[in-house]
This record gives C-alpha cells, sequence and structure tokens, in this order.
C-alpha cells in the first residue's frame, strides 16, 4: 500500500496514519516531523526550513522533493509507505510521479476550518518521537508524557491561532488542488474526519479495503 494523506493541517492526518500504520505494518513518513527534527539538530536543511516553518508558510518544493526521494530509497519503504504531509503543492505530485512511485491512493481527510482553529489550541505532540495528542479527544495515559516513548508533550509553536490561520489560507491555496489532481488519477477517497477518533479510523480503514 503506497498511500497518500490529505487534509488540512490538524485535520487528523497523523492520527490516522499511526493507525493505518498498526493495520498495514507500513511505515509512515511525516515530512513535517522531518523538518522538525532537521531543525532541532540545527542541520543545513533544518536552517533553511526554520523561518517558512514558523510563519504558517510552505518550505520551498525543491527541498521537500529532495528529503522524500532520499527517504523513499531507504528499505523499509520497499513494501509501501504512508506519506503525511507530501505532497502539499501540484509540483510535489508531478515530482513524485516522475520519480516513478506508484501511488494506490489518495486518502483525503475532510474536516471544516472552524473545526481545525478549535483543535488546533488541544493540539500536544511528543517532542521526541513526533506522536500527537490533544488535550480533550486524546489524552495520553499520563499527563504530559507520550504514551509510545516516554517522551515530552509540548503545544507546536506553529499551532498557535494565528500561524493555524496563515496555515489554512496556504492549505486552500496550494494543497487543495490536489484532490482534484488525484480525483483526476481515479485514487482519490475522501472520509468525514469530524467525529471520534475510532469513528474516523473505522471510516478510514474502510475507504482503503474497498
Ligand atoms: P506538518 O507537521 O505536516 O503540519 O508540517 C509542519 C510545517 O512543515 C508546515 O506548515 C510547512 O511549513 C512544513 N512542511 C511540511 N511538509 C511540507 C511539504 N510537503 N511542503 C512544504 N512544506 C512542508
Amino acid at each position: 500500500m503506497k498511500l497518500i494523506l490529505l487534509g488540512a493541517p490538524g485535520a487528523g492526518k497523523g492520527t490516522q496514519a499511526e493507525k493505518i500504520c498498526e493495520a498495514y505494518n507500513i511505515p509512515t513518513i511525516s515530512t513535517g516531523n522531518i523538518l522538525r527534527a532537521a531543525l532541532k539538530s540545527g542541520s543545513e536543511i533544518g536552517l533553511k526550513a526554520k523561518s517558512y516553518m514558523e510563519s504558517g508558510a510552505l518550505v520551498p518544493d525543491e527541498v521537500l522533493i529532495e528529503i522524500i526521494k532520499d527517504r523513499l530509497a531507504e528499505d523499509d519503504c520497499q513494501n509501501g509507505f504512508i506519506l503525511d504531509g507530501f505532497p502539499r503543492t501540484i509540483p510535489q505530485a508531478e515530482a513524485l510521479d516522475n520519480m516513478g512511485v506508484e501511488i494506490d491512493k489518495c486518502l483525503n481527510i475532510e474536516v471544516a476550518d472552524e473545526s481545525i482553529v478549535k483543535r488546533m489550541s488541544g493540539r500536544r505532540v511528543c517532542e521526541s518521537c513526533g506522536a500527537s495528542y490533544h488535550v480533550m479527544y486524546k489524552k495520553p495515559s499520563k499527563d504530559g508524557i507520550c504514551d509510545s516513548c516516554g517522551g515530552t508533550l509540548v503545544q507546536r509553536k506553529d499551532d498557535e491561532e494565528s500561524t493555524v490561520l496563515a496555515r489554512l489560507v496556504n492549505y486552500h491555496k496550494q494543497t487543495e488542488p490536489l484532490k482534484d489532481y488525484y480525483e483526476k488519477q481515479s485514487k482519490l477517497v475522501s472520509v468525514d474526519g469530524e467525529g471520534s477518533v475510532e469513528e474516523i479510523t473505522e471510516a478510514v480503514l474502510k475507504a482503503l479495503e474497498a
């Protein structure tokens, strides 16, 4: 299964990717997590990406295309993968096609902007492994501590409201046209992303089996 997860920031792509990863035993490649790790380590890519990420803008296509090319060449991707946060522009999708990567499905998780803004204020992510939680909808067993790796849960800088609004504008302008792109390739499947995590997971797994 070679899968793309599409949806606004905060639509639940990361959370559903964890469930799909368990069900299909394939790795999740989150470009946001890769960029945050690069930023933390102070690498050249991290330095390039910093100002874009902090303002809620997209990092330039050529940086992301290089990251994905390298990551998909690794051994664990040979039986499939879940792309969480890539492609986010038409040129990125075209680059993926030009690499000869045959995507099976593009799963679109649809959530209204108003719900996104509400959700993002409660989102917390693990500083170490990037797993995501929510103060109301997806609580960890121990407050502030990641269930998977014991890391500390923090609020992302770009989850502050003004940045979320900028990210939503960019999503509608630059990323949403990908729905059409994959619809034309008959690969688009959409699920309603409003409801409990369990309800959405059920809809997601059903959509992937179809
Ligand atoms: P995410 O964790 O997926 O919401 O990504 C966080 C931030 O990383 C985004 O707001 C962008 O600044 C950057 N980013 C992640 N993936 C991409 C991508 N495919 N293209 C451009 N920028 C990206």
